[in-house]
């Protein structure tokens, strides 16, 4: 076997199962065996329902009682049916497991994993794992990892491919020196990956973990450097001499006056366009601190001097509402603005129109998704290249973006807070301009902290902005990030909140299961003011500007990070009237409640996401980092900057001293990690390098 073989030639992989493999991108042992487990299980001892009051996983023992029921909605199936062991009972639901409903008979007994939640009286069991006895006796004694699964993809398939594949882990082959490997501490690649797969216990699994993490920064560091190496100043051929006066035409248009901040970036960037050399640079800016107008400034005066200019943002809610703003800014303020939409829910016609409009120059602003770097995305003349909320795209299609036409500027904007060191190393190869203060006509938010039992006094609160004319956003409490779940959470809790308030409060759901138009859709009732709550999963965390919504309800506000959060509570307060943020805690136990509120505290103390994000990885240990992921910077699969900051550094300093080393040691370098970089992190799940 090789690391380079279809996942095919493993038993029991059909072309059926082939294809669920294929969906999750997986193709080859190679990915299988990064394909890491989200989050490691102990089975814990069986427990009374009785005694169940905080949510979370629990193994639990008893028996069927009464015939299940099953309902279908959009071809997906529910079974539900009721348990009990003795000391209590509870409602099971099953998702997508119509097949069970045979063998749940009444009486039948049963051992089960389970993520239980109590609400009341009622405990409510869902996704069920069944094991027989014997299973549960030996998973008492090891720890099983938990991989992330999708609807086609199933856990027992891959739990068997990734078993046959470990043993080809050996073929991997080291890339660093051994001093390196010695002076860290590290283990070897192919022991880190069996021991993320098979760990004995949790210490083994931070090992591994370190490994791997260690490989994925100083992979992506050392591309930086290789980069920086040949992009030294490319000198550019686009300049905008008459940009103050197209910036000025615009300040004197609009509503309001720019922060120091705001002239301060567009100043940098102007200087930046016209040195002769291509801007490279970052704009950083909290949540709501006004980037978008910059990046428009910009495109302006790139415009006004007869050139093209392009904006990129994530998600199509976002492009489609950068575009309706520049679209309103042009014909409002008589700009020279052309603005055009590309992005993927667009019709094959419209998409073929617009980008005859882009090649023929017919359209100077282009606004899109990922759908402007496709390969038959033509421009006639592009000078300047933003993206919007950078952080979720990485270097290579940065790199990409650049490439098209004739050496454009290039601007990135980032609302992500990272602290000043951790951001040299991040983007040691942009220039960084920083926005660092808030338009004035903001109030700070107010902030709580608030319990589980304290719900009614919460949506009391909504009803009374709603009915002065304003928007709520609640994030529903999510089980696992991008699991079925919480499509059905989302809907569960939506239906929920229909029932508690009166009839003419309108009340939409937004998940990420969603197709882009009918997110898009949504966003554009809510900012429109069509309805007035916006049940949600995280999916509304990134840029969507509704100034008129000013609460934000998060549900289970100890299971996101800081930052997270953070960035979830700059959906508010982007308006002139006063906001509110409320972290709703669900409390395990009395010790963990009060742990959870001291940490969400700081984000009542500040509402600075630089010091949040410090102070988020003061308080993390390294125990923290399965299940509660930052987020916000995938640039890396299993490495996170925060919880792994010190590593980060030590992964500079060692790239450091091998670099400054010899040449030779570097030309090896290069070859060997080419060949770890195709192999492995190139194109998994976002991560560029
Ligand atoms: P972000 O930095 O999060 O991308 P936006 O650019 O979306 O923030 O700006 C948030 C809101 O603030 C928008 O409605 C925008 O029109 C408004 N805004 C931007 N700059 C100012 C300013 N100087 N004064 C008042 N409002 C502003
Ligand atoms: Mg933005």
């Amino acid at each position: 076997m090789l690391l380079t073989d279809d996942i095919k030639t493993l038993k029991g992989i059909a072309d059926k199962t082939a294809e669920a493999f294929y969906s999750a991108g997986l193709f080859n042992l190679n990915d299988l065996l990064h394909y890491f487990p989200r989050r490691y299980e102990s089975l814990g001892e069986i427990r009374p329902m009785a005694g169940i009051n905080a949510d979370g996983y629990v193994t639990l023992s008893g028996s069927v009682s009464g015939q299940p029921s099953m309902v279908y909605r959009n071809s997906k199936s529910m079974l539900q049916f009721t348990f009990a062991d003795g000391s209590g009972s509870g409602r099971v639901t099953v998702f997508n497991m119509p097949w069970l409903k045979k063998s749940l008979f009444p009486g039948r007994e049963i051992i089960m994993r389970v993520f239980a939640k109590r609400k009341g009286m009622q405990l409510f069991l869902s996704q069920p794992r069944f094991m027989s006895r014997d299973e549960y006796e030996n998973g008492l004694r090891s720890l099983k990892p938990v991989y992330p699964l999708t609807k086609k993809l199933n856990d027992a398939p891959l739990r068997k491919a990734i078993e046959q594949a470990l043993p080809v882990a050996e073929d991997i082959k080291e890339y660093l020196p051994e001093d390196v490997i010695a002076e860290r501490g590290l283990m070897s690649i192919p022991e880190a990956i069996r021991k993320m797969h098979k760990p004995a216990d949790m210490e083994e699994v931070y090992a591994a973990r370190r490994r791997l993490a260690f490989d994925e920064f100083f992979l992506f560091l050392a591309k930086m450097e290789f980069l920086k190496e040949g992009e030294e100043k490319t000198p550019s051929s686009y300049r905008c001499d008459n940009a103050e006066d197209s910036f000025r035409r615009l300040s004197e248009s609009l509503p309001f006056e720019l922060t120091g901040a705001q002239k301060g970036a567009i100043a940098d960037v102007f200087r930046d366009m016209n040195s002769g050399y291509c801007m490279n640079r970052l704009l950083q800016g909290d949540v709501g601190s006004g980037k978008t107008i910059v990046a428009f400034s910009a495109a302006l005066a790139v415009c006004d001097a007869g050139h093209q200019a392009a904006l990129m943002a994530p998600t199509e809610v976002l492009a489609k509402q950068h575009y309706d703003d520049a679209l309103r800014m042009s014909s409002e303020y008589g700009l020279s603005l052309k603005p055009v939409l590309l992005s993927g829910s667009l019709k094959a016609s419209e998409k073929k129109a617009a980008k005859k409009g882009i090649e023929n120059g017919d359209y100077n602003f282009l606004i899109g998704t990922h759908a402007l770097i496709q390969d038959d995305v033509i421009a006639k003349d592009l000078a300047l290249m933003i993206t919007d909320e950078q952080h979720r795209f990485g270097v290579r299609q940065r790199m990409s973006l650049a490439a098209k036409g004739n050496a454009p500027h290039v601007l990135v904007m980032s609302a992500t807070p990272i602290p000043r060191t951790l951001g040299l190393i991040l983007y040691g190869d942009l220039d960084v301009s920083v926005i660092n203060e808030l338009p004035a006509n903001r109030l700070p938010i107010k902030n709580a902290v608030m319990g589980e039992d304290e719900h009614n006094k919460i949506y009391q609160f909504i009803l009374k902005r709603i009915s002065e004319g304003r928007q709520a956003y609640i994030i529903c409490p999510m089980v696992e990030e991008g699991g079925l779940e919480d499509v059905s959470n989302v809907t569960e809790y939506s239906a929920e909140l229909k029932k508690i308030f009166p009839p003419r409060i309108r009340i939409d759901m937004l998940h990420g299961k969603m197709k882009p138009a009918e997110k898009n859709e949504i966003m554009e009732r809510f900012s429109k003011g069509e309805s007035d709550i916006l049940v949600s999963t995280t999916v509304v965390e990134v840029g969507v500007n509704v100034p008129n919504a000013t609460v934000m309800v998060v549900e289970n506000a100890e299971r996101f990070g800081l930052s997270q959060l953070h960035q979830l509570r700059g959906r508010v307060g982007r308006g002139g009237y006063q906001s509110y943020c409320i972290f709703v805690a669900g409390g395990e136990g009395e010790n963990l409640s009060k742990k959870t509120k001291e940490r969400l505290n700081v984000l009542k103390e500040t509402n600075d996401g630089f010091k949040i994000a410090e102070e988020d990885l003061k308080q993390r240990g390294p125990g923290d980092f399965f299940g509660l992921r930052q987020s916000g910077l995938p640039y890396f699969k299993i490495a996170d900057i925060y919880t792994d900051a010190l590593l980060l550094k030590e992964t500079k300093q060692s790239l450091e001293r091998i670099m400054a080393a010899d040449v030779e040691n570097m030309q090896k370098l290069r070859t060997a990690l080419r060949d770890r970089e195709e192999m492995t992190y190139s194109d998994f799940h976002g991560i560029c390098l």
